[in-house]
This record gives C-alpha cells, sequence and structure tokens, in this order.
C-alpha cells in the first residue's frame, strides 16, 4: 500500500487511464483529496465505485502523524509531524488577528549551518518530499477555519529542496487555493535558485535572512555567505522580479551583544537604503544547544527606531509559542530529551 499523496497530478493521470477511466477522474480525486480533504475514498460519490474499491485497495490517504502537540499561551500551536520513514518535523499554527499563519518545514534538518539556529546541529538528514510539506498544511487545516497565510520559515533551507517546494507550491496553489502572494519562502538567500523562483511564482512573498549588517559576522555566523555575501544579497533584492508596491522582508536575528547595537542598526540601515523592503526583526529564541542571549526589550526597540527614523517600516517579532519551543527547531531537537 502507498499514499496516494505521493503521486503527482499526471502520475495520478496515467494511472486512472491505464486502469481505464477517463483521466479527468484525476482532478476530482484531487479535489477531494485537496480541495475537501476527504479522508476516505468511499465518501468520493462522484467517483465510479469501482474506481473507488480499486483506489482503496492500492492506496491510503495518508497525513503526517501528529506525534507531540504543544499549545502556547497566546494560542500558537507546535505539532511534531511523524514521517512515514520515523523522521519528524515541526509545523507551527498561529492565530493572529483575522487569519491563522502556518510555519512549515521543508527539510529534516538542514545544511546551511547557521551558528545560532537549533536545526542546524542536526545537520540534513533528508529533503521533505512534496506531499510532506502540502500534508503539513492537510494536516494543520483540520483544526482551521478562515484565512490561511502560509510561511517556509519551519526546519529546513526551502530553496535547498526547491523542487519539492515548487511541486508544493504548485499544489497549495491550483488544488487548495492558496494564491503565493499568501505563501512566503524565507531563505539563506541562495542567489540564483531565488530568481528562479520568482520567474515560477511572482507572486511569492519573499523574506531573506540577512541577520548580520557585514560580511565579517554574516560569515562566521552563516557560512552561506561565503558564497553569496552581503554586497550580492543587496544586489539581488534591487533585481529581483517583483511588483512595484510590494516589498521584500528582511528578516534580522538580534542577538545580544553581537549584532545588536544602534551602530549596527545605522549600518544596516545604509545597507538597504533605497531598496523596496521591509524589516522583521527577531529577539533571539533561547536555547540549550547555543550560549547567544536576547536582547532587553529595551534594546531591541531602540534598534527599530534607529531604523524607523532612516525612514524604514519595522516589526518586531516578539516570538509566539517561546514558552513551548515554538521556535526554530527547538521541538524537534528537544524531542526525546523529556523537555
Ligand atoms: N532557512 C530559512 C528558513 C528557516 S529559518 C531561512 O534561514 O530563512 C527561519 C528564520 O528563523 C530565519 O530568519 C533564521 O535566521 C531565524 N532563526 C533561526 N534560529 C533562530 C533563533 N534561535 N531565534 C530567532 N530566530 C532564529
Amino acid at each position: 500500500m502507498k499514499n496516494v499523496f505521493s503521486l503527482t497530478h499526471s502520475q495520478l493521470r496515467e494511472l486512472i487511464s491505464s486502469w481505464g477511466y477517463p483521466a479527468y477522474q484525476a482532478d476530482n480525486l484531487f479535489r477531494w483529496l485537496y480541495g475537501k480533504r476527504t479522508k476516505s475514498f468511499q465518501l468520493m460519490t462522484n467517483l465510479p465505485k469501482s474506481l473507488r474499491k480499486k483506489l482503496s485497495q492500492e492506496f491510503f490517504i495518508g497525513y503526517p502523524e501528529v506525534l507531540e502537540l504543544r499549545e502556547g499561551r497566546d494560542g500558537t500551536k507546535k505539532y511534531l509531524l511523524g514521517l512515514e520513514d520515523g523522521e519528524a518535523v515541526e509545523a507551527v499554527r498561529i492565530p493572529e488577528r483575522g487569519h491563522t499563519t502556518f510555519c512549515l518545514s521543508s527539510q529534516v534538518g538542514c545544511r546551511m549551518g547557521c551558528k545560532f539556529c537549533a536545526t542546524s546541529t542536526m545537520g540534513l538528514r533528508r529533503n521533505l518530499n512534496f506531499w510532506e510539506i502540502t500534508g503539513q498544511v492537510l494536516r494543520l487545516m483540520e483544526e482551521t477555519e478562515g484565512r490561511v497565510n502560509i510561511v517556509l520559515m519551519g526546519m529546513g533551507e526551502p530553496l535547498d529542496n526547491w523542487e519539492n517546494v515548487a511541486a508544493a507550491i504548485e499544489i497549495l496553489k491550483e488544488w487548495m487555493g492558496f494564491s503565493p502572494r499568501r505563501i512566503t519562502l524565507s531563505t539563506v538567500g541562495l542567489l540564483p535558485r531565488l530568481k528562479e523562483a520568482l520567474l515560477r511564482f511572482p507572486n511569492l512573498r519573499v523574506a531573506l535572512s540577512l541577520n548580520f549588517p557585514d560580511d565579517e559576522r554574516r560569515s562566521k555566523f552563516m557560512p552561506v555567505n561565503r558564497k553569496f555575501p552581503v554586497e550580492e544579497i543587496i544586489k539581488t533584492i534591487g533585481e529581483l522580479p517583483i511588483k512595484k508596491r510590494e516589498r521584500v522582508t528582511i528578516e534580522y536575528v538580534l542577538i545580544k551583544g553581537i549584532n545588536d547595537s544602534p551602530a549596527d542598526a545605522r549600518r544596516l540601515g545604509r545597507l538597504l537604503r533605497g531598496l523596496r523592503v521591509k524589516i522583521n526583526l527577531i529577539p533571539y529564541n533561547e536555547n540549550e544547544i547555543f550560549p547567544w542571549r536576547r536582547p532587553e526589550d529595551e534594546r531591541t526597540e531602540t534598534f527599530a527606531s534607529v531604523l524607523r527614523e532612516m525612514g524604514f517600516s519595522v516589526f518586531v517579532r516578539y516570538s509566539k509559542g517561546n514558552e513551548i519551543k515554538a521556535a526554530c527547531g527547538q521541538l524537534r531537537t528537544s524531542w526525546g530529551k523529556g523537555s
């Protein structure tokens, strides 16, 4: 038995026609699976009975299994989701004013090696398949009504698994009604892939994890910077095929005593001058792996106001769900340690 979600739309069309049914029955099946999120072939009433039977002999309808669920005081829910080979990834459901945000993982672990990120310490165990990415959405939708935004900001580097991420976005768009403008891809800055991603999905939102305002510190904390340094990132942001009025989000994790001084804020502001960006400041989520600390809120506010005075839109992401380790690989990496 095989998970029906592991087949692409065109594979299912081929299979269903090879069984002697019209290929459009694959469209119907996709609508049941992704649009209506039906979990039993028997309930797919516009498919011929014999096809339903054949499908249920060949396939199961498999969502990632909820291994652990934690809920924070603010309603943030963090899921540890089990995959068919025993691996597990995190997904987070964040209630916001007027909508819900799903934070999804793109890989089991990550190979970017950022020296402040819990996920990096796992290394890359494997890429997620496209259906394990859409599967996170299907699972979180079970508890969700109303508008949903998606951020690819969980475990992994989405552009290091672009083929599967793109296939997942395609399904979200075609079969689940998600406009790519409601999907934000967060990246360390794999620049050629980033351009490719926007050519394929021109409305996709982009968040770039800059985090440090100069090559010296960025290379030290984010080894990928040696390949795609700050200057290249800035240049590329200026060239991205982004619609007028739309802006790239610059993410900047504030680490106490490392990159959080007013001088750093000014340096960041000078770097970004003239670009169509907004800035998300993320006070560091402390963890048991790295010695880094979160700056005091006052320090964070000073950093933000320096940038605001320079004319930038700045948002401070006081992290949600911190007390449930709903941040940055901390549930998966602490899983099994009794925390
Ligand atoms: N690889 C992608 C997406 C996953 S990381 C990327 O780097 O953008 C998502 C965001 O979380 C990044 O901006 C990263 O810098 C930030 N991050 C990682 N560890 C963190 C921590 N301990 N506290 C706060 N932010 C963290």
